[in-house]
């Protein structure tokens, strides 16, 4: 506890809501605290990703204890692995189940395209069972037409990386099962929810009719609009600032 106290100190972190997990100190606080996979653990450190970035001390803790968050840390501060550990290690967790568990939302392609990058080093070797392969797919448009095709199955895929409108005519082509989804994640939430793009998230979430879908938003900037937003749609969300917040 008072450990949690100097390490928020140490990068002005700001956290507030309801029953606040503690924050982890190093990633191997998550073998501890969470029995959380080894290989992910391996496949950090072979990346060279040693020690958490304090986005990331924070917000794993919180995403493995299924809590909606909104978090707001600057440019380069690691966001991407913040949201990308703890959505793997529900995964695992979750093997058992066959078919989409999570999404990941960019505004933009190229974006989309560097958090997959970042997503199959950390997914590396990873199995969920002898056969089976921890499977992540960036939404292309050859992707999303052999979906709607059903030349590729839907249950391949554990995770699915995409921009609001391929998804959204995904969705809307019934070629995607979402019973199983549990994380949904909005990356540049500042940009998928303004003027350009709101309805777009709100189709999303319209089309996402699974009960405790857990929801998080990141993002550099937090307008007041987008807190309102969070507050609408989250369950208790915990608001984690880093640094100043820019509005
Ligand atoms: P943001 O989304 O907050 O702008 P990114 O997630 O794109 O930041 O991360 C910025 C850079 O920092 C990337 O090159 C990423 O690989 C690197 N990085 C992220 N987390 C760590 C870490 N724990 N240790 C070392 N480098 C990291
Ligand atoms: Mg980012």
């Amino acid at each position: 506890k008072k450990e949690a106290v100097t390490l928020r100190k140490s990068y002005k972190g700001n956290i507030t809501g309801e029953d606040i997990p503690l924050p982890i100190g190093s990633f191997e606080d998550l073998i501890t605290r969470f029995s959380f996979d080894k290989r992910l653990l391996n496949n950090l450190i072979e990346n060279q990703f040693t020690e958490p970035t304090p986005i990331q001390c924070e917000g794993i803790p919180m995403t493995l204890k299924n809590r909606d968050i909104l978090a707001c840390a600057p440019t380069g501060s690691g966001k991407t692995l913040a949201f990308l550990i703890p959505l793997l290690q529900q995964i695992i967790n979750d093997k058992e189940t066959i078919g989409l568990k999570g999404l990941i939302i960019s505004p933009t392609k190229e974006l989309a395209n560097q958090i997959f990058i970042e997503s199959i080093k950390l997914a590396s070797r990873i199995y969920l069972d002898k056969k089976r392969p921890l499977q992540i797919a960036l939404l292309s448009k050859s992707l999303s037409m052999k979906l709607k095709n059903k030349i590729i199955s839907d249950k391949k895929y554990d995770l699915i990386i995409s921009t609001p409108l391929r998804l959204i005519d995904v969705m809307k082509s019934e070629s995607l099962d979402l019973s199983n989804l549990k994380n949904i994640i909005f990356d540049e939430a500042d940009k998928l929810f303004d003027k350009t793009f709101v309805e777009q998230s709100d189709a999303i979430l319209g089309l996402c009719n699974t009960k405790n879908l857990r929801k998080s938003m990141f993002s550099a900037t937090i307008p007041s609009s987008v807190e309102e937003i969070a507050n609408s749609i989250m369950l208790d969300p915990i608001r984690i600032i880093i640094g100043h917040k820019e509005a």
